[in-house]
């Protein structure tokens, strides 16, 4: 296969922190419309790695590629403007504004944040921002302040805000961190939605989450892959429950 069958191609990725290898050789590749969870003990570099995909953190060596485009020098919101989106774990939002206003700001016009809020509310921004607030469950909320969302619909918020910009990749870190139960069922809905589209990757620790919603898993230790695979094999592998899942 070649690299522009995968949605990204991570080959032999590096980073080091004064000789500390936080990524350590490491090799991965998603498919399109694939929703990857990767999950690993605490320190495993799991964040790292979203951190050197989105361009927070360089590399040391290494390629990854992204629609056949290395990124491993390119600036981070030119990673952005190519359709990598990255959800952080703290939202966020402008709690002062709707839900519609932070969806609004969202759409990408290549304007400040200001220059957004001047700028006459198209009918096409208008559709974009209805389609979005479907795919994350706040059709019913766009005129409530976001600063009056609960914690689950805040992230959600921030997902839709990603999705403005029609990301071909979207990735998510402990995404359900915080919510309540029913915050959880809905977010498992909302991300199977939102991978028909797009490649997710998703790391997350609750693996009655991780079941319902991988296509893959992916096994991080010490800034390698331990294990890889369908979440069951992945459960069945004693290095896996030796290092992480027996805990
Ligand atoms: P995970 O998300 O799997 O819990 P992280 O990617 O946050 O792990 O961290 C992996 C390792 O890299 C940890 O030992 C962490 O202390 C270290 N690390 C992460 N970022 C930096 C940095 N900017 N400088 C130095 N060390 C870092
Ligand atoms: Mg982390």
């Amino acid at each position: 296969m070649s690299n522009t069958d995968f949605a990204l191609a991570v080959e032999d990725l590096t980073v080091s922190f004064d000789g500390f290898k936080a990524i350590d050789a490491l090799t991965l590749y998603i498919d399109k419309n694939e929703l990857r969870v990767i999950i690993g003990p605490n320190g495993a570099g799991k964040t790292t790695l979203l951190d050197l995909i989105c361009g927070k953190t360089k590399a040391s060596s290494g390629s990854i590629k992204f629609k056949n485009t290395e990124l491993t020098k390119m600036a981070e919101h030119k990673r952005v403007r190519l359709g990598i989106g990255r959800k952080f774990q703290t939202p966020s939002i402008y709690e002062n504004l709707s839900v519609f206003q932070n969806l609004e700001v969202s759409y990408p016009s290549g304007r400040s944040v200001f220059g957004a809020l001047a700028f006459k509310c198209t009918d096409q921004v208008k559709a974009a921002v209805q389609a979005v607030a479907e795919d994350i469950g706040l059709v019913d909320k766009l005129g409530t302040e976001a600063g009056l969302l609960s914690h689950g619909q805040k992230q959600w918020l921030e997902i839709g805000m990603l999705l403005m910009q029609e990301p071909e990749l979207l990735m998510l870190d402990e995404p359900i961190a915080g919510m309540s139960s029913r915050e959880r069922e809905l977010t498992a809905d909302l991300l199977k939605r939102i991978c028909k589209n797009r490649a997710v990757i998703v790391i997350e620790h609750d693996m009655e989450f991780v079941k319902q919603i991988a296509h893959k898993v992916t096994v991080m230790h010490q800034g390698k892959i331990l294990a890889e695979g369908p979440m069951e094999k992945v459960q069945a592998d004693e290095r896996v429950i030796d290092v992480y899942l027996g805990h």
